[in-house]
């Protein structure tokens, strides 16, 4: 039976995901940004809390943790690299490990750069990405820990994912990262297409994710480092596509 999300907002444009199994009953939280949000989402679905899987140590990304675990008994899941910084934790992840929730198998990528031990989920059968603060619609992470170079390794890894892949981020920041992509890329149908989307998504308060992969490599500026165009438009033609997307990145932090 093919895995049920929901997915619904924590803090101020944190995203809570709740990840459930039908054959097994067992459901993971991705992240616990706060605790209220998640047992709101859980008395609303029915749905039993087995795991926590954690992408990265940001406090509004484990700030729930405690709470949910002393109630739910459930199992914590975290980066081998950030398990020291994580509360709880109960098995901790590198990359190409399984981690099963129910029925339903998800691979660790490791996707440093925002911070230094960031990891991805990916559910392959389902396609669906858990991406936490690496990959954001239109947009990515700040590189906080890591490099720029380690990032765009990141985000390259994400973008091998198939194109139907579902990709589910850390925050609603689709809006804002839409005006800046459109300093990088003004002519861009495909970005032009995912503003007239989100435009009428959030003006109805609806979430603008998940996303598809093909949309984000048609759209998104930081997965776009390595084309040409998009070099030349911020005056690195022929440079490494890392150091393309580092500019790309150091405008957007101006922004
Ligand atoms: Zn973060």
């Amino acid at each position: 039976m093919p895995a049920q999300a929901h997915l619904f907002l924590c803090l101020k444009d944190n995203y809570g995901v709740l990840l459930h199994d039908p054959g097994s009953g067992e459901t993971a939280a991705i992240d616990a940004p706060e605790a209220a949000p998640i047992e709101a989402a859980l008395r609303s679905t029915g749905w039993r809390l087995s795991d926590i899987l954690v992408t990265h140590h940001h406090a509004d990304h484990t700030g729930g943790i405690a709470e949910l675990k002393a109630r739910h008994r459930c199992r914590v899941v975290a980066p081998h690299g950030e398990a020291a910084r994580i509360p709880l934790v109960d098995a901790t992840v590198r990359e190409n490990d399984k981690v099963r929730v129910g029925g339903l198998e998800a691979n660790v990528l490791e996707t440093p750069g925002h911070t230094a031990g960031h990891i991805s989920y990916v559910f392959p059968s389902d396609k669906l990405a858990f991406v936490g603060d690496t990959l954001f619609s239109i947009g990515c992470g700040r590189v906080i820990e890591g490099t720029p170079e380690m990032m765009w390794q990141s985000l390259l890894k994400l973008r091998a994912l198939p194109d139907d892949t579902r990709i589910y981020c850390g925050h609603e920041y689709t809006g804002a990262n839409i005006r800046f992509a459109k300093t990088i890329e003004p002519e861009n149908a495909a970005l032009r297409a995912r503003e007239a989307e989100v435009d009428k998504l959030l003006a109805a308060r609806k979430p603008t994710i998940p996303s598809t992969l093909a949309e984000e490599k048609a759209a998104n500026p930081f997965l776009r480092a390595d084309v040409p165009e998009v070099a030349k438009s911020v005056g690195l033609a022929g440079s490494p596509a890392w150091k393309v997307f580092a500019e790309i990145r150091e405008r957007k932090n101006r922004s």
